[in-house]
Order: structure tokens, then sequence, then C-alpha cells
């Protein structure tokens, strides 16, 4: 009785870890859908509607040292660079669906008034490390002042930045975007998982169990396609994320 009472129980809890499902992450906000553009503050405000986990942004420092929220380093049918041009010009470029260019400050007050949605917040390699040094501490304190620290999880493709963060909050999830260091080599830099391209996850999927096996977790972008989904789905990432969030949860619930 207490064998079959015991042979149930771990299979009730075998049942529920294959069917652990990985989490939804808008790729620059929920911006393929109308009203809205990528890193906008209405991308934030979509994917908070639709119920996803996270919703993801990019950060840059400018000339003038402030933090400005974009993905390209300079803004497509433009000459203003993030990174050498001044807060003030950057912030006049209006996106597609009518606003401008938002501060990081901008943005952390938007994603403040919104506590069920998780901020993935990537900080762009920058011109020089010193810079990343500067951004990930700025970063960090503008995060502090919106009591958003708990909310955030930090990635960066340079390890420098990765590093930075984990020296200003050792408690924080940080992620490797950079695709070409193994999981142990990750655990050895206490992050707290990968967060590779599905090109990279492809070549390499013995990661994600070595990954789960250190006590890492693994998130993947950008997913598109159905096809993608349930390959990723199937191997048990723990996150995935998309420009097609929707397309994603749907495809969950089956
Ligand atoms: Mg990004």
């Amino acid at each position: 009785m207490t064998r079959n009472l015991m042979l149930t129980a771990l299979l009730l809890l075998s049942g529920s870890i294959a069917a652990a499902q990985p989490k939804v992450i808008a790729h620059r906000g929920y911006w393929t859908t109308d009203g809205s553009a990528q890193n906008s503050l209405a991308a934030f405000d979509k994917a908070d509607s639709i119920g996803v986990y996270g919703s993801e942004i990019d950060v840059w420092l400018t000339a003038d040292k402030r933090l400005i929220v974009n993905h390209d380093r300079i803004y497509q049918g433009t000459q203003i660079d993030m990174e050498s041009d001044r807060v003030r010009l950057i912030t006049q470029i209006v996106l597609p669906n009518g606003e401008r260019i938002p501060t990081l400050k901008a943005y952390l007050k938007r994603v403040a008034s919104k506590p069920d949605t998780r901020l993935i917040l990537e900080m762009k390699s920058l011109s020089d490390l010193r810079r990343e040094d500067l951004a990930a501490r700025k970063i960090v304190r503008t995060l502090r002042r919106h009591r958003l620290v708990e909310r955030t999880d930090l990635i960066a493709f340079s390890i420098n930045a990765c590093l930075a963060f984990r020296k200003l909050l050792p408690e924080a999830r940080i992620y490797y975007l950079n695709g070409d260091l193994p999981p142990r080599s990750i655990r050895e830099l206490g992050l707290s998982g990968i967060d590779y391209s599905s090109g990279d996850l492809r070549r390499h999927p013995e990661w994600i169990e070595q990954a789960h096996e250190l006590g890492l977790e693994v998130n993947v972008w950008t997913v598109d396609s159905e096809e993608e989904m349930n390959y990723f789905i199937e191997r048990g990432v723990d996150y995935i994320t998309t420009n097609y969030p929707e397309r994603l949860q749907a495809l969950l619930k089956r």
C-alpha cells in the first residue's frame, strides 16, 4: 500500500516535471501587433495585456551618459547613433507607432505600473569596457530607484557586462547571450544561465540538458515559427523569446 502510494506520487511528480512548459518572453516587447513598435512603451503594455512571463528591451548608454531604449545602434533611416549622440537628439526619433524613443527611466516607470510582467533587460555591447561598467552601474541604480531589481532579468552579449552586473547584484538573474560558451563555463562565471540563439542551441542541443544538470536555466531566441517553437518545447527549455508571443501561447495551450 505504502509502496503503491509512493509509486503514484513519483508518477505524479514526473508527470508534473514533464508538463513544465517554457515561459513566454516577448522579444523587444509585443511589437508585432497594432499600435505597437519595437522597444516602445506600448510594446510593454501589449505584452502585459496578453499575460506573458516577460517583456524584453535593449538598452544603450548615450554620449552624454544617459540610458535609452532601442535596438540598433544607428536608428534605421537616420544617422543618429545611440552611443555617440546625445539623449536630446535620440529622443526626438519617432517610432512607427508615433511614440518617441524612450529613456530607460520612462520605461521603468511604465514597468513599475504593471507588476505582473517581468522585465528582461538587455544591455547592448558598448564601444569600450569602461562605458559598459558605467552603464551597468547606472542601470542597477535606475532599477533600484524604481524598485524593480527583483522583477528584472539581466542579459548581455558581453561577458564583461554580465560580470559587472554580477558584481553589483550578486542575487540577480543574469544570462549570457553570445552562444559561444558551454554551460560549464557559465556556471564557473556564476551566471544564472544561457540565453542563446536558436541556431546556436540547434548546433548544441546537448547544452540544454547540461545546463539543467548544472542548475542553470535556458532561454532561446528568437523563435518565431511553430516548427521551431515545438522543437524547443520538446527539448524542455525554460524560456522562449519570440516576436509572436500569442502564437506561442496558443501552441502551449494545445
Ligand atoms: Mg535584445
